[in-house]
């Protein structure tokens, strides 16, 4: 078993980890109170090779594999949550055009997704009334001369008001349930494609989180990506490999509290010494180191399996789940460590918190892991005989 990084798997971690801490850190609270969309630092990270880390160097990504890309996620959370998780959508708009779309598809989006020059790409599958459920999705398709008119609304789209490509499942066979789905790659500004609202969020607040409106947005043949009724499917392929991404984000933000939190407990004094000398205040981080430990594995043994293009599934939502979940908890006893000021914005614990907590809920929410690793194990069970 190889548990040691490669070369070029340390140079990208090494990359992500100046580049958070020299631009992402010192500004991320300054972001969180203007709720500052980063499109600076998107074209910064760009210019780098880290907003298409796993997307193939022909294609304009860094080609670095889905490993390197978990490494540069976690670095990046680490700074600022916020520009992570437009990273992470932005690299799995770009990675699913670049694995399903046709060449033209390929050559006319993936470039401009990695270089930064469509800013960043969205994801748009849940809507009002379709969340953890997305195959009750009700935004129709309807086909025209040569093409497709789309109507809905989309809710809770990561990064819709700005992004150059966005990717909209909607519904071409109404009636046929999941079978019925269909993936169309919609570029921003395209009439009819509106944003109705930004949402006011608890944490991550420079990442927008737009309802986006379909009204009449007419597209042609070319926008179906990977063939009428095969949405679904290829929503569920993306939400794989986005999990890997998001137990990243996790285990970046929970890192970056945890260290804050070791660092004040050396410095705190309390009852004549430093904090961290008390056998509570050391419980508390030694449970904290290792469940975070556990959590970056499970994180990048789901990331090799992607990267050795083994099914992977499972392992993600096993990442997906843990990581979320102790890294809520991590974040949670690093603000108990910083007592009181644990508790304002003069320390980043409570920001860190804050953006943790949607962790547990994009990409399908702890609940729906659980789901999908139970009925995996039962797969495995009838195929293995036991
Ligand atoms: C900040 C943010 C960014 C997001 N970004 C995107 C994006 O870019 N693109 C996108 O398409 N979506 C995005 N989402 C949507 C996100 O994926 C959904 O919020 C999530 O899938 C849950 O759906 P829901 O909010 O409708 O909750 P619901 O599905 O209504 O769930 C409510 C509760 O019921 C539970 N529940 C539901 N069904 C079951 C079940 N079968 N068994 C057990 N429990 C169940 C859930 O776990 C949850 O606790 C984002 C959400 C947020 C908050």
């Amino acid at each position: 078993m190889e548990l040691g990084l490669s070369e070029e798997q340390r140079a990208v971690q090494k990359t992500a980890r100046d580049y958070a801490e020299r631009r992402l850190a010192p500004a991320a609270r300054a972001r969180d109170e203007s709720k500052a969309f980063p499109v600076a630092e998107l074209r910064e990270l760009a210019e780098l090779g880290l907003l298409a880390v796993a997307v193939p160097e022909e294609l304009g990504g860094a080609g670095a594999g889905a490993v390197a890309y978990s490494l540069a996620m976690q670095e990046l959370a680490r700074g600022d949550a916020s520009v992570a998780v437009a990273v992470s959508v932005t690299n799995m708009v770009a990675e699913l055009v670049a694995r399903i779309g046709d060449d033209a598809q390929r050559r006319r989006h993936v470039p401009r997704l990695a270089s930064g020059e469509a800013v960043c790409g969205a994801f748009a599958l849940s809507e009002p009334q379709a969340g953890s459920d997305p195959a009750a999705l009700a935004t129709r398709a309807e086909r025209t001369a040569g093409g497709w008119r789309l109507s809905g609304t989309k809710q809770w789209i990561t990064s819709g008001d700005h992004a150059g490509v966005v990717v909209v499942w909607a519904m071409t066979e109404p009636g046929a349930g999941h079978k019925g789905i269909t993936a169309f790659l919609v570029e921003g500004g395209t009439p009819g494609l509106t944003v109705a609202r930004l949402e006011d969020k608890m944490g991550l607040r420079a990442s927008s989180t737009a309802q986006l409106v379909l009204d009449d947005v007419a597209v042609g043949d070319d926008a179906v990506l990977g063939g009428v009724g095969g949405g679904f499917r290829l929503a569920m392929m993306a939400l794989d490999g986005g999990r890997v991404g998001i137990a990243s984000q996790a285990v970046g933000i929970a890192r970056g509290a945890l260290e804050a939190a070791i660092r004040y407990a050396g410095e705190r004094v309390q009852f004549g010494v430093p904090i961290i000398k008390h056998q509570a205040v050391g419980n508390m981080l030694a449970d904290a180191a290792t469940w975070l430990d556990a959590a970056t594995l499970l994180t990048l043994r789901a990331a090799d399996l992607k990267e050795r293009e083994l099914p992977f599934g499972e392992a993600a939502a096993m990442a997906k789940l843990f990581a979320t979940e102790r890294a809520g908890l991590v974040c949670d006893l690093a603000l108990q460590v910083h007592g009181g000021n644990g508790y304002t914005t003069d320390y980043p614990v409570e920001r860190a918190c804050r953006d943790v907590r949607v962790t547990r809920i994009y990409e399908g929410t702890s609940e729906i892991q659980r789901i999908v690793i139970a009925r995996s194990l039962l797969a495995r069970a009838a195929r293995e005989g036991r």
